[in-house]
């Protein structure tokens, strides 16, 4: 495995141009310092004090992460003086700034320490907006086995066009043969994709991510509104662990969170950045090649992604902190929603013009062969965070819609409705959305993300 471990030394910095490799063969070899640094950086003392991350349960310090010891090989010296940071305030300071700004802090604060998470789709920005902060830096990529092969050629691609070695990380063989021996290579479609991800993805990240004091990831907010409407612009990671061990070890850059598609897709025409020829056919998201297919106009990208499954079931593990812990539990298939966590929220969706519906209303519903008038009905849990997200649009939805002819219900359906709601209403995840048309038994499931005002509608004027 060939890595790319761009140069924290002084001697790295100490050149005044940046200049790219047009060889594959110069690369074979890590190339210390095959960035080098803009003027503007001459000056700039790597070896200025260390972030700390605040310690949360912190565990030895270890390092067996399968990453190149990038730090053995360039690390440059470090100070023994610990700042500890408050990175929720870091963020509240960036969250104005743009994706060059942050990327460049992230790249003085962590030198050596730190990689861009590199996917072979539109996150390739990242990598553009490292190198115009002329600093060194690093790049990795999960290689799962599964990527289409526009994927491969892209990484290839990017390196060559970058001048940079991308650092793979691989899933562990053994494990891999045990689970396609056990369930074939398709499993996901049949018992969902979590399995296949630890696997694939989840693990070999742990295992680059403990040579890392930092990571830098592509994450947008507009990517998922169920799961990354609140991704903030630097975090301490809640899921991972860094090079020091122990919750709290590692923080994650995520440089364009505040930034939308467009606007990305707009900076890399700009910047004559190459892309996954997988866009042109009409993939926006990209992961695996079983996993991802291509949206049509209007479709949100994450639809692309594990489409057979509940929209809030699509994250791969990867940013499973993007999850509130209800949710997390509800996803993990141990969430009933009625413990302490339901026991703490007052109800939602409180209108006049929507109808709440008992166990025996919503039977009686669900009995009838036809009906006076059809009906949408949201199958809830007021803890459950994607709920609480779509309330304003539901609520406005029902006053939409009243004196219509179409009634708006809702039916709570975690603690002891959920198992019921799962055999008899197609319950996957909450919120599940329904309709119930005139003349048929059997309800409708809204199969789509995108919970806004107009989207229902749609939806309800496709069936009425
Ligand atoms: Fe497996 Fe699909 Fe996940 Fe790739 S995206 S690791 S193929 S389940």
């Amino acid at each position: 495995m060939a890595f790319a471990v761009t140069s924290s030394s002084s001697a790295a910095i100490s050149g005044s141009s940046f200049s790219r490799s047009s060889s594959s063969a110069d690369l074979k070899v890590p190339q210390i310092g095959s960035f080098r640094l803009a003027d503007r950086y001459a000056t700039v003392n790597l070896s200025q004090k260390r972030c700390a991350v605040k310690p949360v349960n912190a565990e030895p310090k270890r390092n067996d992460s399968l990453l190149p010891q990038a730090a053995s090989i360039s690390a440059p010296e470090v100070s023994e003086k610990v700042e500890v940071e408050d990175f929720e305030q870091l963020a509240k300071e960036l969250d104005n700034a743009s994706p060059l700004e942050i990327m460049d802090k992230a790249l003085e604060k962590f030198g050596n320490d730190i990689a861009i998470a590199f996917s072979g789709a539109e996150d390739v920005a990242l990598i553009e907006y490292a190198k115009l902060t002329g600093r060194p830096f690093r790049v990795f990529s999960l290689d799962t086995g599964r990527l289409n092969p526009e994927t491969y050629r892209f990484f290839d691609e990017v390196e060559k066009h970058y001048g940079i070695r991308i650092e793979y990380m691989f899933p562990d063989a053994v494990e891999v043969q045990a689970l396609v021996r056990s369930k074939g290579l398709f499993s996901f479609y049949e018992d969902g994709h979590q399995e296949c991800c630890r696997v694939r993805k989840v693990r070999p990240l742990r295992r680059a991510l403990k040579g890392l004091r930092a990571w830098i990831t592509g994450q947008r907010k507009d990517q998922s509104p169920g799961t990354r409407s609140e991704v903030p612009v630097v975090q301490v990671d809640p899921v991972f662990e860094g090079l020091e061990g122990g919750v709290g070890s590692l923080v994650k850059w995520n440089p364009v969170a505040n930034v939308d598609g467009t606007d990305i897709w707009n900076f890399l025409r700009a910047m004559n950045v190459p892309v996954n020829s997988l866009h042109s056919q009409g993939f926006v998201s990209i992961g695996c090649e079983p996993c991802t297919r291509p949206v049509l106009p209007g479709q949100h990208e994450r639809e692309g992604r594990w489409w057979w499954e509940d929209a809030k079931a699509k994250e791969c593990g990867l940013h499973k902190g993007n999850l509130k812990q209800d949710s997390s539990a509800q996803l993990n298939g141990n969430g009933n929603g009625n413990g302490n966590g339901a026991a703490a929220h007052t109800d939602i969706f409180d209108s006049q013009s929507l109808v709440t519906l008992s166990r025996a209303g919503i039977e009686n519903l669900a009995r009838l062969e036809s009906r006076k008038e059809p009906w949408i009905v949201v199958l809830y849990a007021p803890w459950c965070p994607y709920c609480q997200a779509m309330e304003e649009s539901y609520v406005a939805l029902a006053e939409k819609l009243a004196g219509s002819g179409v009634k708006v219900a809702k039916f709570r359906a975690d603690g002891e409705q959920k198992e019921y709601a799962q055999k008899e209403l197609q319950l996957g995840s909450f919120p599940t959305i329904l309709f119930f048309p005139k003349h048929s038994a059997k309800p409708i499931k809204y199969g789509s993300e995108k919970r806004d005002v107009d989207s229902l509608m749609a939806f309800v004027n496709a069936l009425r």
